[in-house]
């Protein structure tokens, strides 16, 4: 199986970039950030803190999530139910990002991301695909952009799904997601050592995702 690994911050285009990587390949498409999102819906709506705690731990114990590929796009599956559309909202952005920093959340999540690269080729994005869950990733890419930019398109997308918010918190909720997620004790983001570094500050999606398709096709 083959597997390509793109990691970064939010915002670098990483989603929209794998996808189309993942089509012109014929792989599927792993957003592994929307199963940290579940586990933090899950929490929000049970109203478990995120935190190491017994209740966590019962919590996800009593946890189901899944993968389901509809039209050939990703859905996820909170016990049963399709939250898809759900973990988009900025408290469970928030969220995410809390649990995500727990090891018991890490390794709960760990198995299935796994699995999915065994049964299948995979391009799979994250924050530590690449120095984590597929060490072994036949391509790795860290993708970057400034946080300017990063909060300005995100800050245009939230803004088209109707989302009411200022560009001032889309970026200062951005730093913060950066901030946690790059500190973190457990999987902190950083680019494997063996990645290789696009920074999309400046170019158009477009552009981002035929210079990485090159770099990908060379690499395979
Ligand atoms: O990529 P996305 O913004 O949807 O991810 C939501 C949160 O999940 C991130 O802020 C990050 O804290 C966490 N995450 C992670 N490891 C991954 C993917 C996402 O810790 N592989």
């Amino acid at each position: 199986m083959k597997a390509i690994a793109i990691d970064g911050p939010a915002g670098a285009g990483k989603s929209t970039i794998s996808r189309r990587v993942a089509e012109a390949l014929g792989f599927i498409y792993v957003d592994t950030g929307a199963l940290y999102r579940t586990v933090g819906l899950k929490a929000l709506r049970s109203g478990v803190a995120a935190a190491e705690s017994p209740a966590l731990r019962q919590m996800l114990r009593a946890t189901q999530v899944d993968i389901v590929y509809r039209d050939g796009e990703q859905r996820v599956l909170l016990d049963g139910a399709d939250v898809s559309d759900e973990i988009r909202t900025p408290e469970a952005s928030r969220m995410a990002s809390a649990v995500s920093a727990l090891p018991m959340v890490r390794a709960y999540l760990l198995d299935m991301q796994r699995n999915l690269a065994k049964t299948h080729d995979v391009v799979m994005d994250g924050r530590d695909i690449g120095t984590v869950v597929l060490p072994q990733a036949t391509v790795k890419i860290f993708l970057t952009a400034s946080a300017e930019e990063r909060a300005a398109r995100r800050f245009a997308q939230m803004r088209e799904a109707g989302t009411n918010i200022t560009y001032e918190t889309v970026l200062h909720d951005m730093k913060e997601r950066d901030y946690n997620d790059s500190h973190r004790t457990v999987a902190p983001m950083t680019p494997a050592k063996d990645a290789l570094i696009a920074d999309t500050t400046g170019i158009t999606l477009e552009e981002s995702v035929e210079k990485i398709l090159e770099l990908v096709r060379e690499r395979l």
